[in-house]
């Protein structure tokens, strides 16, 4: 395994010097950036408007890394999951969501998590190590190379494994690259961070001046329901969270998604409605509830339907917008880290396994609306 550094963890603007470094005119760099991540080449020699002393003397210090798909594996509603081996043995997972014309691609951004939300697979084992920038980036580009001919990635989610805001340098590596026309050129408006929300990190991604959209995960009204179900996390006062959310909004003019993971006998009574309905009243937001996705050895389960209904009616009623996320790729175990579990758990974590089709998912029991 090589271990020169990989051009896909550069930012955009050390091409141009690292071209003159090298001995070449500035635009050579720019040429190698769009060779690298609009052109996804992976060989130096392919880079044919590159002099070949430049192609050469990149060869020496550089690779252009593709991080290795170990495991691919579809829906039958067209979500197809893919776990990615780093190249230190760990794995992440990448989700591609085709939704009409629509190609998103939702990432990881940590091996593990820190937060530990209680209903979560990600965060299982804590967090083992933060992505790199182009560990980031790359996996937007995997998934381009799996489309078919004609088809685009559209839209990016960072809603995979880990905190997002917990590895800011490199997620702010990763959204430059994807939004900026010298990398992948994807608009910012269809760019999309989850965070379990911490003031001064959402000040940092309100700095950018950016209109990616926001989504914080809030799955409670109170203080402390919030922090049982978060536990690395929860902590923030309420009240500073939704302040920082104001600043978002009042500075991007993109109103923020909350995210509401809705558990039965947990955070989903009509009393947390009616809270959650207070508590929001007058900012102009939406809230994503999410049926909770099973995972196997906890014991939270999906509401019934007609609680989820009344849920989001609470909500309607008290003027605010709400939509419940219908479940998707439960065949797959595309939520939340499962699918790597699974796949760690059949190919060995840490061994470069070759891919493999892999076994249906084990059936167990869900509580899944009909
Ligand atoms: N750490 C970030 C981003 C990754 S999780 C965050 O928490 O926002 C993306 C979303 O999936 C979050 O809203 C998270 O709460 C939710 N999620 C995690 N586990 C889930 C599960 N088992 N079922 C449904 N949603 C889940």
């Amino acid at each position: 395994m090589s271990t020169l550094p990989s051009l896909t963890d550069l930012p955009l603007d050390a091409f141009e010097p690292l071209a003159e470094e090298l001995g070449e005119k500035r635009f050579a760099g720019k040429n190698l950036a769009r060779w690298v991540f609009e052109r996804r080449a992976r060989d130096f020699l392919a880079m044919s408007d590159l002099s070949k002393r430049f192609r050469a003397a990149l060869a020496e210090r550089h690779v252009v890394r593709r991080t290795a798909i170990a495991a691919d594996r579809s829906d039958p509603g067209g979500t197809r999951a893919f776990v990615l081996r780093l190249a230190d043995g760990k794995t992440i997972e990448t989700v591609l969501i085709p939704e009409e014309a629509r190609r998103t691609v939702c990432v990881s951004t940590q091996v593990g998590c820190p937060v530990a939300c209680v209903f979560c697979a990600s965060g299982l084992d804590g967090l083992i190590r933060n992505l790199t920038a182009g560990e980031i980036i790359e996996q937007v580009m995997i998934v381009q190379d799996a489309l078919p001919e004609g088809e685009r990635v559209s839209n990016v989610v960072v809603m995979g494994i880990g905190e997002p805001t917990m590895n800011l340098t490199a997620l702010t590596q990763a959204l430059a690259t994807w939004n900026d026309p010298r990398g992948l050129g994807i608009g910012a408006r269809r760019i999309t961070i989850s965070t379990v929300g911490w003031p001064a990190r959402i000040d940092r991604l309100t700095a950018l001046h950016k209109e990616f959209g926001l989504a914080i995960s809030l799955h409670a009204p109170r203080q402390e329901l919030r922090e049982r179900l978060i536990p690395n996390g929860g902590q923030v006062p309420l009240a500073d969270l939704l302040a920082a959310a104001k600043r978002w909004f009042a500075q991007t003019g993109r109103r923020v998604t909350f995210e509401y993971v809705l558990i039965d006998g947990q955070n989903a009574s009509l009393r947390e409605a009616a809270e959650l309905a207070a508590l929001l009243a007058g900012f102009p937001c939406h809230v994503n509830l999410i049926p909770v996705n099973p995972v196997e050895g906890l014991p939270y389960r999906r509401p019934a339907p007609d609680v989820i209904e009344q849920f989001k009616l609470t909500l309607l009623r008290a003027g605010i917008d709400a939509t419940v996320r219908h479940p998707r790729g439960d065949g797959i175990a595309a939520a939340c880290g499962q699918l790597r579990l699974r796949v760690e758990a059949e190919q060995g974590a840490g061994e470069l396994a070759p891919p493999a089709p892999l076994a249906p998912p084990a059936s167990r029991p869900t509580t899944r609306p009909a």
